[in-house]
């Protein structure tokens, strides 16, 4: 999860009767870079997405048709999260605030910050949208295991050539990559940032 800037609906008109209009889902989809909003995986790989209500349409009825309510998810992401959603406990909006305040990686897993009761929300299955969910770890690692094996070849380059190579891996922690927190992680770690 990484903290995302709500772009202006761009067809207010159809909002009105329909939430996941064509015009704005697109523009969502942008926002976060055809990822889930929460669990950074990339959605239309595999299928369409869904537009879901971050407060849920169940208990706000009057956020149905609300632009701050609506974001890009994951079918799973979606399923974990529907009826958990706790008004007085709520999980991390990444529009409205920096995930990494309550986040720490470790590796390909997610812990919450000390004294984040928000974090340790979010990130697990019974109250949240499950982080460290066995696929999305699968996933996370070999992300990460890729990028370590490209650094670790570059050990026996030349100085140039080394530099190069390091330099082109850079962007892979670039928001619109898949599991950009836990590359950006890992770059950090290995001081490639
Ligand atoms: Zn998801």
């Amino acid at each position: 999860m990484i903290k995302l800037s709500r772009p202006q609906c761009p067809n207010q008109e159809a909002l009105r009767t329909n939430y996941k209009h064509p015009d704005n889902k697109a523009v969502l989809i942008l926002a976060s870079h055809d990822k889930c909003m929460y669990c950074e995986s990339k959605v239309s790989h595999t299928y369409y997405g869904d537009i879901e209500h971050i407060k849920p349409k169940s208990k706000f009825p009057g956020l149905e048709f609300d632009w701050g309510n609506l974001g890009y998810v994951c079918a799973r992401c979606n399923g974990y999260k529907s009826d958990k959603y706790d008004e007085a406990n709520p999980i991390l909006n990444p529009y409205d605030e920096d995930p990494e305040t309550h986040i720490v990686v470790l590796g390909a897993f997610f812990a919450h910050k000390d004294n984040s009761t928000k974090g340790k929300i979010t990130i697990e299955e019974q109250s949240g949208v499950h982080l460290n969910r066995p696929a999305l770890i699968e996933r996370r690692q070999d992300r990460i295991n890729l990028l370590k094996k490209v650094i670790g070849a570059c050990a026996k380059l030349e100085d140039s050539a080394k530099e190069a190579v390091l330099e082109s891996i850079k962007p892979e922690a670039e928001e619109d990559k898949e599991y950009s927190l836990c590359v950006k992680a890992l770059l950090k770690t290995e001081g490639i940032d």
